[in-house]
Order: C-alpha cells, then sequence, then structure tokens
C-alpha cells in the first residue's frame, strides 16, 4: 500500500459518485488511451507499484468498471499507467473532461481551472512601457470578489478571501503583446489565471492567488519585480501559457 496515500481519495471531496457517473469518467480516461497487453517491466509513477501487477489505488471510484491489473497508454506522449490510477487522478481533479500525463504534463483535451467567478476588462491607454517605447500599452483590469468554495476548491463550503482586487496589469500595445492578450483572453474563459489556494507571499489560505501565469502589475517603475522593463516576459508568458495548453490555435477558434 505504499502508493495508495499519493491518490487522495476523491469520494472524501466530492461524496460516492453512483456507478454511472463512474462510468462516465471511465469513458472520458479511455478515449486518451490505448489498452497494452503485455506491460514492461516498470513502475506506475503513479502509484509506484510494478505495471506488471495491480493498481495500489485503493480507493472507492474505480473499482467496478475495470481491473486493476488494467494498463493503458496515453495516445499522444506513449506513458503508461493502470487504468484504475489514470481513473483515480482525473476523479481527483475538476472532472472537466481533460488529462495532464503526470510525467510529460502533455494535455489531453481542454484543461479548465477553477477560478472563481469575476471580471476581466481591459482597455489601450496612451503610455509606453519602459523598454516598450515604440507603442501605447494594454491595461488588464481583473476584478474577482471573495465568496464560498465550491466542490472544485480546497475546502468546499468554506469561504475565500480575494485580495488587491481590482488588479492591475500591464502588457505593450505591440504586435506580441495582443497575442499575449488573446491567449490571456482564452485562458480566463477556462478559469485558468487564478486560484484558490494559500498565498505564497503571505501565507494566507483560502484566498484568490495568481495561477501559473505571471503578470506585470507595476506600469512606470520596476520595485516589486513585476515590472519592466523585462526582455523576455511575453516570451515567458507564452511558454506559461502553452503549458496550459493555450496557443494561438485556441485564440483563433474561440475568437
Ligand atoms: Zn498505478
Ligand atoms: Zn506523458
Amino acid at each position: 500500500r505504499r502508493g495508495a496515500a499519493r491518490v487522495p481519495d476523491p469520494a472524501a471531496q466530492a461524496g460516492a459518485a453512483p456507478p454511472t457517473h463512474q462510468q462516465e469518467r471511465h469513458q472520458v480516461v479511455k478515449k486518451y488511451l490505448q489498452k497494452v497487453k503485455s506491460p514492461p517491466e516498470e513502475d506506475c509513477t503513479i502509484c509506484m507499484e510494478p505495471l506488471g501487477g495491480p493498481s495500489g489505488y485503493k480507493g472507492p471510484g474505480v473499482g467496478p468498471v475495470s481491473k486493476a491489473e488494467s494498463v493503458g497508454r496515453l495516445t499522444q506522449c506513449g506513458h503508461q499507467y493502470h487504468f484504475q490510477c489514470l481513473v483515480a487522478m482525473y476523479n481527483n481533479g475538476n472532472k472537466d473532461g481533460s488529462l495532464q500525463c503526470p510525467t510529460c504534463k502533455t494535455i489531453y483535451g481542454v484543461k479548465t481551472g477553477n477560478q472563481p467567478a469575476g471580471k476581466m476588462e481591459y482597455h489601450v491607454i496612451p503610455h509606453s512601457l519602459p523598454g516598450h517605447p515604440d507603442c501605447k500599452s494594454i491595461r488588464i483590469i481583473y476584478n474577482i470578489p471573495p465568496g464560498i468554495q465550491g466542490p472544485e476548491h480546497p475546502n468546499p463550503g468554506k469561504p475565500f478571501t480575494a485580495r488587491g482586487f481590482p488588479r492591475h496589469c500591464y502588457l505593450p500595445d505591440s504586435e506580441k503583446g495582443r497575442k499575449v492578450l488573446r491567449l490571456l483572453l482564452v485562458a480566463w474563459d477556462r478559469r485558468l489565471i487564478f486560484s484558490v489556494g494559500t498565498s505564497s507571499t503571505t501565507g494566507e489560505s483560502d484566498t484568490v492567488i495568481w495561477n501559473e501565469v505571471h503578470h506585470k502589475t507595476e506600469f512606470g517603475s520596476n520595485l516589486t519585480g513585476h515590472g519592466f522593463p523585462d526582455p523576455g516576459h511575453l516570451d515567458n508568458v507564452l511558454e506559461e501559457l502553452r503549458a496550459q495548453g493555450i496557443t494561438e490555435e485556441d485564440a483563433l477558434v474561440e475568437k
């Protein structure tokens, strides 16, 4: 059972799902997998048990539909896991129809987050950012009010705080800056800009926090390190968005 603790019990968070939900979730995971008849002599990196033996996951929500010995290969990246381990991982996430390979982070389907409800607005301001003297600037305004955590958050039913809103962020109004803006709009729709968790700066828990995509919150100066100039910033943000599964193609489709 050494690996069982690595996969948190989904029933403790969401209540035990009826069998129909279990079957749907198995179907979601199944469509990204090819069945492996003779597994390699490697450990499953989710449960740390050999792929040649049964899944080490012992919690509820995976049993009735598949055998503990079933092993699958993710279709794009080729990484292999116990089928039940992947289902347990899926059950423990947002259950949004997407799956992310825990080894190489390849995203299957469309990844969404747990950003609370709020508003994203932007407009062009007639001033240049340090390092971008040839163009105006884009100001993004995020506003998220405090509220009650939903089932997708760390402590469902408990309130969360929202500090420092509205939060203002800046991009150069250049071709690349506008591209970043388009992708940020997609990220907002997919609830990936903010999350609910523990602030790394204040240590406060159950509060709205930034989620993996860096923003510049200072305009004319760079006292906090979150300002301009920063020549690599736009490329870094594009890379962070790509890691969330968002590319230029997504912006064109959703426009
Ligand atoms: Zn496993
Ligand atoms: Zn992979």
